[in-house]
């Protein structure tokens, strides 16, 4: 998940402010389209990789050019890549990989979500709290991320921060140095790391990294609301209410419910789709691409490459006639974030932040994991629950390097302090380490060259997806690709 919207704490002065049917068939072949007699025959255009970005470029292909004959292969044996929605584990439809469909209506992907009808739900209902603020603090009770609680010290507001009070004497804050980070700038004013308000943690370390990562230029307006509204609670604004109608909540989180993975089955539709079938050896030239697979060798006249950047960091393709130097660099400059995503199923309905069923996120900001979202949402016959503990950054590192039940332990550690519950167990546990996951390597990041990495190569290999962070992202990137393509054909 590129971003937990973390929406709603306004910073300023006012407010400080059916897979047979979709044309795939496990095991190997296919389709409508082609029997498996046919895998090797010459296609229009091969696309690799059945991800998002894979099946947005194949699609817009056939959309643009019905008699263009376009194939995808893809290396594992079901579609999604990294929408992994698995139906067998637990007791519902769970995500492994991605869940959200971050923007909602207003999401590129959203016509084929409406389209087909699918039951979609925002994350509205979200809510943080500091564990250890003591049980008398407003800081311990859950509370909205922009509600007074948000703004208090948990401990009293410093003496020294008084005189920044904008109401009052209303000196500025102290200026950061160079390089300086915010735990560190916080230390400086005097405000000890247990004493940092839930709401200034909650919005500093959005989704990216720790306190010590992020920098100091970040704390002075959150940290004003902080102080102006700790000594003048009656000034505090009204926490907003997420509407999923409201266009200004357009980088909400909402979820498919039923499963992520029935909108790429929807938009793959009859899409030839070879399945176990791993790309091994590129062979292009001028007039044309081979592809040598675990299946034979195939032939095209043009292929759109929608791997992710992992497999070519990992030299897992072999490409004989070789690719310019540029979109080796961009694609060894990409960087892998740390994401920590798992999942445990309980028994029953044990937790809830607010007393209903249909809450979205709960994030303990002193805690690790942070989060906890509700992944049995919308599920009113479902009598357990199903919650995802999820960190990033450096803190998701040292999530994965311990052992696989100790992973589960600290997720379920966090889900016994936040349902106040020492005793409680889980049904089942899953994760999905995504860094050491043949075809990805990796979850997502950031970093390497965007046009270097893209640009086709003699005008018959395209590049889609391989750096998107959010399904979206890769959809339009295959989708934009195959419009290249188009003009090369
Ligand atoms: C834990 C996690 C949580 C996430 N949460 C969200 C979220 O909530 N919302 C969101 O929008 N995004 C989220 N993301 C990111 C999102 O999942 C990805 O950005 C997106 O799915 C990538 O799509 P893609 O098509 O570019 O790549 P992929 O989905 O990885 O597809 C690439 C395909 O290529 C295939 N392939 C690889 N090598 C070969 C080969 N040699 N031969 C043939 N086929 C090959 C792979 O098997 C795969 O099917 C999350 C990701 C992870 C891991």
């Amino acid at each position: 998940m590129a971003d937990v919207s973390r929406r709603g704490l306004l910073v300023g002065a006012a407010a400080v402010t059916g897979l047979a049917a979709a044309g795939i068939i496990a095991g190997s072949v296919i389709t409508r389209q082609a029997g498996r007699d046919e895998r090797g025959n010459n296609w229009d255009v091969i696309v690799v990789g059945a991800g998002s970005a894979g099946i947005g470029a194949a699609r817009r292909l056939i959309d643009q050019n019905p008699s263009l004959r376009v194939a995808i292969v893809e290396a594992r044996d079901r579609i999604g890549g990294r929408m992994f929605t698995d139906r067998t584990s637990m007791g519902i439809p769970v995500e492994r990989g991605c869940e959200l469909v971050h923007g909602g209506p207003y999401a590129d992907t959203y016509p084929w979500i409406k389209e087909a009808g699918f039951d979609m739900r925002m994350f509205s209902k979200n809510y943080i709290r500091l564990n250890n603020a003591g049980d008398s603090s407003p800081s311990h009770a859950w509370h909205a991320p922009d509600a007074p609680a948000s703004w208090a010290f948990p401990a009293g507001i410093p003496d020294g921060l008084v005189r920044f009070d904008p109401a009052g004497e209303g000196q500025p804050l102290p200026e950061v140095l160079p390089r300086e980070k915010a735990d560190a700038y916080l230390a400086r004013l005097g405000i000890a790391p247990d004493n940092i308000p839930s709401g200034l943690r909650y919005l500093l370390t959005d989704d990216a990294e720790p306190l010590y990562a992020t920098d100091a230029t970040a704390v002075g307006e959150v940290l004003t609301a902080c102080i102006r509204y700790s000594l003048h609670p009656e000034e505090a604004p009204e926490p907003e209410k997420l509407d999923p109608d409201d266009p200004k909540y357009n980088d909400g989180d909402y979820k498919i419910i039923g499963g992520y993975d029935q909108l790429l089955t929807f938009i793959a539709d009859d899409i030839p789709v070879f399945l176990d079938t791993v790309v091994e050896e590129v062979q292009h030239s001028k007039s044309g691409v081979e592809l040598v697979t675990s299946q034979g060798t195939m032939s095209a006249r043009r292929v759109v490459m929608a791997v992710p950047a992992g497999v070519m960091q990992r030299r897992g393709i072999d490409f004989t006639a070789g690719l310019p130097d540029r979109k080796w660099v961009a694609f060894d400059e990409f960087q892998y974030s740390h994401i920590f995503k798992c999942l445990l199923e309980f028994e029953g309905q044990v937790f809830t932040p607010d007393g209903s069923a249909t809450w979205g996120y709960a994030e303990s900001m002193d805690l690790t994991p942070t989060t906890l979202w509700n992944a049995s949402i919308a599920q009113p016959d479902y009598g357990g629950q199903v919650i995802v503990g999820w960190e990033t950054g450096e803190a998701a590192r040292e999530l994965h390097a311990l052992p696989l039940e100790q992973k589960y332990e600290a997720v379920l550690d966090v889900v016994r302090k936040s349902a106040g519950d020492p005793g409680l167990r889980y049904k089942k546990a899953l994760m999905t380490d995504w860094a050491n996951e043949p075809f990805s390597w990796g979850a997502y990041g950031h970093g390497g060259n965007e046009k270097d990495m893209s640009a086709p190569t003699d005008d018959v290999l395209f590049w889609a997806g391989m750096r998107t962070s959010t399904v979206t992202a890769s959809y339009v990137s295959g989708v934009d690709q195959a419009d290249e393509l188009l003009k090369h054909l």
